[in-house]
């Protein structure tokens, strides 16, 4: 098939806004596409080569591309440079540059090869997969080659697709359109279509099934290890009254995880991990792979989740700039997965065992997960409470908050409860914190115990335990565990700081719902400084002063490295100011 044929039709995309016209001009050209070739084709007009979760990319350097252009046509590279800066578009400029060089060339009446559409893929593809030495000697003969051939349009869109630049703005949907115009006459096999696009996101795969095998064909595409499923999402609601009541008055309710979707893939010789947008993360999450390996205990399944950095020592999660320093470091992958390890949060299963587990109801999928996956300290299941009880819910949603979580996801329980790959609908219901609050002052605390350190912290403390004072009942209340801020020579010295303070049992002037590994009478007074102060149903500190049985707690608290050797525990910061900071923390819309 021509590439010109292609080229033209860009053109005439290019030239319209309308959606409709856009669809109509990809129908047109669809049908005169054999079906051999049609997958290439629906590539290219989005600008690459294969779906996105293969992750083979377009994007040639301007600079070799002009050096393409100055070597298809002779003419100079400085004068190309001159021409890119009037027009400001390297595609212009090679159609421009062949157009000219037709013109001058001796040889112009001589009929020459016809640039296909194969040739041009085929080209394409070298070029993308060229690496190591000279390779940009071969880059660049690959796409001179192809510029010999092309005339005029198509050297503009060539020179474009190759940079990265095509951007036709032309959707997945209006795609699905086109297809459904071009092989059934009407938008009526769209949904049809759609269904096998959202469990298998490969628009030039549906568009060659369509052509070779029909919509039998497309009906009988099934979920795949190895191609992602594209994501389910949630709608929104302002509160969660209104979420249980549109639930039906009973709803299971998870943590909103601040991490990274992943969607995890584990296949009897390969496990692979896709982004929310269906990009492939294996390669960066060597761990998570592993974990979800080790955890999983069947033939083969398809996991959704969220991977958060935990610190290993408070077992607290971490804000999620943690993770995304990760995402894209294809060096020091090792080095990352020791500072910033992370957990993977599973919360649903999309296939198990060569079964389609998206059919059925959330109940099903959520018992089928704790079925087979078994909790390590690197997988774990979504937290989550089923309840009618809207008291309840507003406690767990305060605890997901203090536990570091964004909020909580409602989901649906009844039969209607299925998977719906790529939808944004009222089965799941996200409810997050409409402000982030931020802390103005440092708090003065006393620590009261301490936990047993893991990983570089084995045989020190982990982390300490930090409380306020309440002159009322003359005691110590819990506020958080401490583990930042502090240096490691300081670290290694904390159990030989503190020997002279540790007791058997929990002092008694102590309150404090969590068990430490190790007690010690307040004395010390530590400088902090956290992100804001949240309500908290497991800290003591103020229980029940501002909402009933919930404390305060200090969110990411860390060392200012200040040690208040002036105060004396009973001159810490008081429960009833952490109770005024907490009212007059600036509260940021988000
Ligand atoms: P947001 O920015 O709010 O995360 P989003 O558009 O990425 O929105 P939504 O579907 O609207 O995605 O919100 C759900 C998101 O929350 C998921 O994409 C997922 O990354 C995250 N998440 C965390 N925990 C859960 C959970 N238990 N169940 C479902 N999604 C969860």
């Amino acid at each position: 098939m021509e590439y010109r044929l292609i080229a033209e039709t860009y053109s005439k995309i290019e030239g319209t806004t309308k959606r409709l016209e856009m669809t109509d001009y990809l129908v047109k050209l669809l049908k005169k596409t054999p079906s051999k070739i049609i997958d290439k084709v629906v590539y290219l007009t989005q600008g690459k080569l294969y779906a996105d979760y293969m992750g083979v990319e377009l994007g040639l350097a301007e600079k070799l591309a002009m050096k393409a252009i100055a070597k298809a046509t002779g003419l100079e590279e400085k004068r190309l440079g001159d021409t890119l800066q009037k027009l400001g578009d390297l595609g212009l400029v090679a159609e421009e540059a062949t157009k000219k060089k037709k013109q001058t060339s001796l040889f112009a009446f001589e009929k020459k090869e016809k640039l296909t559409v194969e040739k041009v893929y085929e080209n394409f593809e070298k070029i993308a997969r060229s690496s190591g030495q000279r390779s940009q000697e071969r880059k660049i003969n690959l796409l001179a080659e192809l510029l010999n051939l092309a005339e005029g349009i198509e050297a503009r869109y060539i020179i474009r697709t190759i940079e990265g630049k095509l951007r036709l703005g032309i959707a997945d949907m209006t795609i699905l359109d086109a297809l459904s115009i071009a092989f059934g006459g009407s938008k009526e096999l769209r949904k049809e279509i759609e269904r096998a696009y959202n469990i298998h996101p490969d628009l030039g795969f549906i568009a060659k099934k369509l052509a070779e095998e029909g919509m039998e064909g497309v009906r009988d595409i099934k979920i795949q290890i190895g191609v992602p499923i594209r994501a389910m999402l949630a709608e929104r609601l302002p509160s969660l009254e209104e979420i249980l009541e549109k639930m039906g008055g009973k709803a299971a309710f998870e943590y909103k995880y601040d991490g990274m979707r992943i969607q995890a893939h584990v296949g009897k010789e390969k496990t692979y991990l896709y982004s929310r947008r269906l990009e492939n993360l294996t390669g960066q999450f060597p761990d998570v792979v592993k974990a979800i390996n080790e955890a999983f205990k069947g033939e083969n399944g398809i996991f959704d989740g969220e991977a958060v950095p935990v610190d290993i020592n408070t077992g607290e999660l971490l804000p999620f700039q943690m993770v995304s320093h990760r995402r894209g470091r294809k060096y020091d992958i090792e080095k990352a997965m020791e500072e910033i390890p992370v957990v993977l949060f599973t919360f649903d299963v999309l296939y198990l065992n060569g079964e389609n587990m998206t059919v059925k109801s959330y109940p099903e999928r959520r018992k089928a997960l704790e079925e087979w996956i078994e909790e390590t300290n690197r997988v774990k299941f979504a937290h989550r409470i089923v309840s009618d009880n809207i008291d309840k819910i507003k406690r767990f949603f305060n605890k997901a908050i203090e536990d570091g979580c964004e909020g909580l996801v409602a989901k649906n329980i009844g039969e209607e409860s299925i998977y719906r790959a790529g939808a944004r609908e009222f089965l799941w219901i996200k409810y997050k914190r409409d402000y982030r609050a931020e802390m103005a002052d440092t708090t003065d605390l006393v620590v009261v115990g301490a936990f047993a350190g893991k990983g570089k912290r084995k045989g020190t403390y982990g982390a300490l335990l930090m409380a306020a004072y309440n002159p009322d009942g003359d005691r110590f209340e819990t506020v958080c565990k401490l583990g930042s801020g502090f240096t490691d020579e300081q670290l290694a010295n904390l159990p030989k700081m503190f020997e002279g303070y540790r007791i058997e049992k929990k002092h008694p002037r102590v309150w404090s719902e969590i068990e430490a590994d190790y007690w010690f009478i307040p004395k010390i007074v530590l400088e902090i400084r956290g992100a804001e102060i949240t309500l908290s149903p497991t800290h003591t500190c103020a229980r029940d002063v501002i909402e009933k049985e919930s404390g305060l707690a200090i969110r990411f608290p860390r060392f200012t490295g200040r040690w208040r050797t002036d105060k004396s525990p009973e001159e810490a910061t008081t429960t009833k100011e952490l109770v005024e900071m907490y009212r007059n923390q600036v509260k940021k819309i988000t």
